[in-house]
């Protein structure tokens, strides 16, 4: 597969670790970096990088990439923006462990996710292990959700039942020792959002044991975001784990001009040892399920119980009276307009491309809001809710890495899913200079790969492994829209996966070399 190795000759070299670039050779044989600069070892095939940038292959911290790499045809979408790893399973929401009632529930709430791929009971290891045999286009590395383990252990019920904790902890374990890389929650979403802080600590924990990331999308991104950041850094600290707060922003107009805050506990944290960093994605919308507008609550019981809830008048109107509110644990009705919210996947498809003010059409948005979760609980959005300064200083921030929150590559997905790398190289680095070439490249491969600990990645030395991304920073971009999002990518010329070409003059050439890279937990399991 890796062939005859390969030299990539005269591109402005960047190591990921935030040095400047410099003109060099980069001979690579065997699937490593067997040299930069120097004198390469004879018979490699040479690629002409002249004017380009050579870095590490991408790493995006904060995928949902879980199932579509085992459709039948590859889904090189991440390998074409630069990406050579992913680490999939983010916001509690995994595909495994599941057994039938779990999988019958995941089917009903997160099908959004999984990209037309069937969701079955699976354990953990043995879902590792489809997706390492199906050959996935880039390389996977998998959080264990949260709300997954709470499902299966707990089904939608809001308290836990007796011996629900010690399941929940019992599943973890299984999956650090099958190679989940870290723990995530969801605290936004059913039923990761009915735990408290103590369920999360006793589940970091576990994690923690086995070297493994807390990797957080916290209960509030908007005005109560400071108490969710102290609910993930108390998590981080009782535990002892690394802390990944997922796709950093100050979300809803009443929190703008908060991002600062946000920054400064980070760095806080750092000072009191505990080992925080986040992801962004360089945009100032965001999406999710079109239930998360609703209070959590509502889904408590299961998603029958859901629909005769929205349905009842008297219901509805004491939902809406908690929507309003806006707290913490009333939902994210108040974070933007019905105009700000557009919808973008719905069983009607007279309604995806419409805005729910549209789709009201003068009609209350509220009620239009539960009739459209009645008729598809797994409804998606795009919700514009971040303001653009607060998006540059998170940007800014040396700890704050890259993780585009795709959804599965089809439809009216996201932008992100098919150009966040390249939009903020060509749009934030190139044209507005927030970033230099180094500090957006170091954001886009090492500092995600040091927190999850994918050894060997992120980075662009003599040894490394050889997942490399070429790209010209004269026309590196992405022009997606909200409404055009699948257009292709500019300037990503050459990506390089373990030794191999996997992307060719911004074309997908066939390789499927991506496998799972398995966590610290995987080694220290006695051989089977
Ligand atoms: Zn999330």
């Amino acid at each position: 597969m890796t062939g005859t190795g390969l030299l990539l000759q005269g591109g402005t070299v960047y190591d990921g670790l935030g040095g400047p670039g410099r003109v060099a050779d980069v001979a690579v044989a065997g699937g490593r970096v067997v040299g930069v600069g120097g004198d390469p070892p004879a018979g490699l095939r040479p690629i002409d990088c002249d004017g380009l940038a050579v870095a590490p292959g991408f790493v995006d911290t904060h995928a949902h990439s879980d199932l579509v790499h085992l459709l039948d045809q590859p889904q090189p979408f991440k390998l074409l923006q630069g990406v050579t790893t992913e680490v999939a399973g983010n916001c509690g929401l995994t595909f495994a462990p599941l057994d039938a009632a779990s999988a019958e529930v995941a089917a009903t709430l997160w099908s959004s996710l999984a990209g037309g791929v069937p969701i079955e009971p699976a354990g953990f290891g043995e879902l590792a292990d489809r997706l390492d045999r199906a050959g996935p286009a880039n390389n996977l590395a998998l959080l264990v959700g949260h709300g997954t383990l709470r499902l299966t252990a707990n089904g939608l019920d809001e308290r836990l039942r007796p011996g629900a904790a010690a399941r929940m902890a019992a599943l973890a374990a299984e999956a650090f020792q099958a190679g989940a890389v870290g723990l995530s929650s969801g605290l936004i979403y059913v039923p990761g959002s009915y735990a408290d802080t103590g369920e999360l600590v006793a589940l970091a924990r576990v994690a923690a044991a086995y070297g493994a990331t807390y990797a957080t999308h916290m209960r509030n991104e908007g005005v109560h975001l400071e108490a969710a950041l102290e609910e993930a850094v108390t998590i981080a600290r009782s535990a002892g784990a690394r802390l990944q707060v997922s796709h950093c922003k100050a979300a809803g107009r009443a929190a703008h001009g908060t991002a600062g805050r946000l920054l400064e506990r980070l760095a806080e944290a750092r000072l009191e040892g505990v080992d925080a960093q986040g992801d962004q994605y360089p945009y100032d919308a965001g999406a999710t399920v079109l239930s998360s507008l609703l209070p959590p609550g509502v889904a408590a019981g299961g998603t029958a119980v859901m629909r005769a809830r929205l349905r009842d008048p008297d219901a509805r109107a004491a939902l809406r009276a908690q929507a309003e509110r806006g707290g913490v644990a009333d939902g994210g009705w108040t974070l933007a307009e019905p105009g700000d919210v557009l919808l973008t996947g719905h069983r009607d498809p007279g309604v995806p491309g419409r805005t729910l003010a549209e789709v009201a059409a003068g009609r209350d948005p509220w009620d239009t809001l539960c009739a459209l979760v009645v008729d598809d609980p797994a409804a998606t959005i795009v919700i514009r809710l971040m303001r653009e300064d607060d998006m540059r200083a998170i940007m800014a921030s040396p700890l704050v890495g890259v993780g585009s929150d795709n959804g599965p590559p089809g439809g009216l997905e996201h932008p992100r899913t098919w150009g966040c790398f390249p939009r903020l190289l060509g749009h934030y680095v190139r044209e507005l200079g927030v970033l230099t070439w180094e500090q957006a490249i170091r954001k886009a491969t090492w500092l995600g790969a040091r927190q999850f600990r994918l050894d060997g990645r992120g980075l662009l030395v003599e040894g490394a492994v050889a997942d490399l991304c070429v790209f010209d920073p004269a026309t590196v971009g992405h022009d997606g829209t909200y409404l055009e999002p699948d257009r292709p990518v500019t300037g990503i010329e050459h990506v390089v996966l373990a030794g191999g070409l996997a992307v060719e003059h911004g074309r997908f050439t066939g390789l499927r070399a991506g496998r799972v890279l398995r966590g610290g937990g995987a080694a220290a399991t006695p051989a089977r």
